[in-house]
């Protein structure tokens, strides 16, 4: 950019003491404890943004990158769930909404850091920036150690997307809002900008994080929303979360609560949706996902994010019915704020505050991937949802009655209801516990050595 190189990089930065001492929970590779690292002071680059965090959530690819099934880089500090408070800013930084940041405010921010320059971040694609930097998912390093949720506080990049919250809506509501609700927005939008959902049938398969709030969202925008899940205490979350219907598609088509009976019960007859949100990444909820599609309808994959066999699909069919299949991956800074926008309300009549389960201090984050574990599959399905079987299986899970699988759709309420059903817990929390809510000084600039290069004054 013209002028960047006239401008001191040093004028522009600002060097932060951080009193007390910032603490990153540092995950040094698969089979190890993590370990506490301190962060005594940083520099926040010309529009970057330091926060402290309320409480950070354990998201399922936490779960896969600690347990070794999925590939991430060491040692690193995890968490991309979060919600915090702006301690500093260098310079003026704007949210989204384009308000500037100020000291205390309530914010949670994107995953991605994109650069707003390349091709794909101008043609509306900063989700997939060609230079992003994800937080919780980098190796610790210089300048940025403070890079996850699994720290005291967070170093947030310029270029990241900052919308600022209220000061009602609970922590454990908005935490996962930057993983499973934005990412619901932008499959939602992909979806609808095929076939708006007001009044089309919906089929939402797989119920954790992400099928809970496709639901509840698909449901307040107007659509009928069927949920196929093989779990039985899921399925009674999703009756909860609105669906209209919930359906197991471990039994045979012919047995009632099946896949196709319910669809067929739901759409007098036709047996078919309009719009299917895939959010298991299980290969058979793939492909039951598109054989339920009727004409013009749309397929969205969200839950496939690990590599899986590969899925039939019938080019003629596609051609002929005028299919669309879509993929979904992460999310923009804009539907980042229409989650936040959606969560604003939605927690008052869906049981969002539900899905968040045991908080563990932040030193304890081993018992809190323990617990998380134990969650058996936390919220993003991804490969850890029990695989949906083909209808033609007779196979239903272990230690479950088939029998008590079905349950009638609960009756269209407005009001947030009594927790009368056990909670889903689909989310573990961590919240630091001495929060320096103290407002930063001025750090001293060191070299390697950690003498001063410009002393104070
Ligand atoms: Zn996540
Ligand atoms: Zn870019």
């Amino acid at each position: 950019m013209p002028g960047t190189a006239l401008a001191s990089p040093r004028t522009e930065s600002l060097d932060l003491d951080l009193t007390p001492a910032a603490l990153a929970m540092v995950w040094p590779g698969v089979g190890r404890a993590h370990e506490a690292l301190a962060v005594p002071g940083i520099r926040l680059a010309h529009g970057d943004a330091l926060v402290s965090v309320e409480l950070a959530t354990v998201c399922g690819s936490d779960v896969h990158t600690i347990s070794g099934h999925r590939p991430g880089p060491v040692p690193s500090v995890l968490g991309h769930e979060q919600v915090g408070r702006v301690l500093a800013t260098a310079g003026p930084v704007r949210a989204v909404d384009g308000r500037r940041l100020e000291a205390g405010m309530r914010v949670i921010w994107s995953v991605v850091v994109s650069c707003g320059r390349c091709a794909r971040c101008r043609r509306g694609l900063s989700n997939k920036c060609s230079s992003a930097a994800k937080y919780g998912h980098e190796a610790v390093h210089h300048e940025w150690e403070l890079s996850g949720g699994f720290a005291s506080a967070v170093h947030l990049k310029r270029g990241t997307g900052i919308v600022i919250v209220d000061d009602e809506t609970p922590a454990g509501v908005l935490a996962p809002a930057s993983c499973a609700t934005a990412t619901v927005v932008a499959a939602i939008e992909a979806a609808e900008q095929i076939t708006p959902l007001t009044g089309r049938t919906v089929l939402v398969t797989g119920a954790g994080m992400l099928g809970l709030t496709a639901t509840a969202m698909a449901t307040d925008a107007g659509a009928r929303v069927i949920v196929s899940d093989p779990s039985a205490e899921r399925r009674a979350a999703a009756l909860r979360f609105g669906a209209a219907a919930v359906a197991d598609p471990s039994l045979p088509s012919a047995a009632t609560g099946s896949l196709a009976r319910v669809l067929a019960a739901q759409t007098r007859g036709r047996g078919l949706c309009d719009v299917a949100l895939e959010l298991s990444g299980a290969v058979p909820a793939v492909a039951s996902a598109i054989a339920s599609l009727d004409t013009g309808g749309v397929l969205v994959l969200v839950g496939s994010v690990s590599p899986s066999a590969p899925v039939q699909l019938d080019p003629e069919r596609v051609v002929r019915q005028l299919l669309t299949v879509r993929g979904v991956h992460n999310y923009t800074p804009v539907q980042l704020q229409r989650a936040a926008d959606y969560l604003a309300t939605a927690w008052r009549r869906r049981p969002f505050e539900q899905l968040l389960g045991e908080v563990f201090p932040l030193e304890q984050i081993d018992a809190a991937f323990a617990a998380a574990r134990a969650l058996g599959g936390p919220a993003p399905a991804a490969s850890t949802a029990p695989a949906t079987a083909p209808a033609s299986s007779p196979s239903s899970p272990a230690g479950i009655s088939p029998t008590a699988l079905f349950r009638p759709p609960a009756p269209d309420s407005e009001a947030v209801r009594p927790a009368a059903v056990a909670p889903v817990a689909a989310r573990i929390g961590l919240a630091p516990s001495a929060v320096p809510h103290a407002v930063p000084h001025p750090y001293p600039d060191r070299d390697r050595t950690g003498r001063r290069i410009h002393p104070a004054d």
